[in-house]
């Protein structure tokens, strides 16, 4: 594949040289300005308890990693007759629920299987300054290539429930990975891609007959550009702790971001923990932890090819 020379970090005093943006720290942004400055200007550690019991909490993050990396092995090629001996529950029935309902476009289709792919923006700032160049970067569960010329992205979800088709349109996964995807395709194998041609598609373990399928398009694509751009634009305008403020405190805030966050005790947002059973509301457990430490109970990273453009 053609590579593009790595694109350089982004002109923040605040953040390391080697910061690329991602999914999960534009959804922190989003979510709480500081959520993200703890997260990734401070770096404070993590993972910790987010919700409760504790136990479950683990158990499901590690249940996780084991999936994504039995489906990753599945569609490299392995045996599933043999990947699937002597998986314990509920690890058994997900990967009976994959075998019997993979999506059938995919028969066929030219798969890539968690890859990463980074981009270079120029970010606008103020006026008169220089646009920063920053790194952008999205890691994929599986991107198809179809015969007949679609791009589907594929995420699998292993949370208690279906999550909410909305709730999932709105976040930044379903922003920033098909723009990450058109934005690289040039520099990929595949040549340049139309946006028309790609697809985000989510699929869960609790309802493999119902995934969430999103089509793409070059309207969509513009409104992506504008809406990363303007995130990250207002993060790097940020240069102190107080620049990135504490999400609103309202009930709503409280229940659907604080009791889940580690941080919550630093902020004064409660003491207990979120209980697990409530935690698909906020989409699979994953999207709650930063890129990189989700699946480090069982799954390392160094398993996962980057490919930079
Ligand atoms: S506890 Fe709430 S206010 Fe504090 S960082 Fe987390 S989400 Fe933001």
């Amino acid at each position: 594949m053609q590579r593009h020379p790595f694109a350089p970090a982004a002109e923040s005093p605040l953040l390391p040289d080697d910061f690329a943006f991602s999914q999960s720290s534009l959804q922190a942004y989003a979510d709480c300005p500081r959520r993200f400055w703890l997260t990734y200007v401070e770096r404070l550690p993590w993972p910790a308890v987010e919700a409760s019991p504790v136990q479950d909490h683990e158990l499901l993050m590690r249940q996780g990693g084991q999936y994504h990396r039995l489906v990753q092995r599945a569609e490299l090629g392995l045996d599933p007759d043999e990947l699937a001996q002597e998986l314990p529950a509920p690890l058994d029935g997900w990967f009976d629920a994959y075998r019997a309902y993979r999506p059938t476009d995919l028969a066929g289709a030219r798969v890539e299987v968690e890859c990463s792919l980074s981009i270079h923006l120029e970010i606008e700032q103020r006026a008169n300054a220089a646009p920063a160049p920053v790194r952008l970067s999205a890691k994929y569960d599986l991107i198809a290539a179809t015969q007949d010329g679609r791009f589907i992205i594929m995420d699998w979800k292993t949370g208690h429930r279906r999550a909410d088709p909305v709730h999932l349109q709105r976040r930044l996964q379903s922003v920033v990975y098909p723009f990450v995807l058109v934005e690289a395709a040039p520099y990929l194998g595949w040549g340049p891609i139309a946006p028309e041609q790609v697809e985000m598609r989510y699929w869960f373990t609790a309802a493999p007959t119902q995934p969430a399928v999103f089509p793409y398009g070059s309207f969509q694509h513009a409104a992506n550009r504008q809406r990363i751009a303007d995130l990250v634009a207002a993060i790097l305008a940020g240069h102190a702790r107080d620049d990135f403020p504490l999400a609103p405190d309202s009930e709503a805030t409280r229940r659907r971001l604080c009791r889940f966050c580690t941080y919550r005790s630093r902020c004064n947002r409660g003491i207990e923990a979120g209980d697990l059973s409530d935690l698909d509301d906020a989409g699979d457990i994953e999207d709650l932890i930063p890129e990189g430490t989700a699946r480090s109970l069982d799954f390392g990273m160094d398993e996962i090819a980057e490919l930079n453009f």
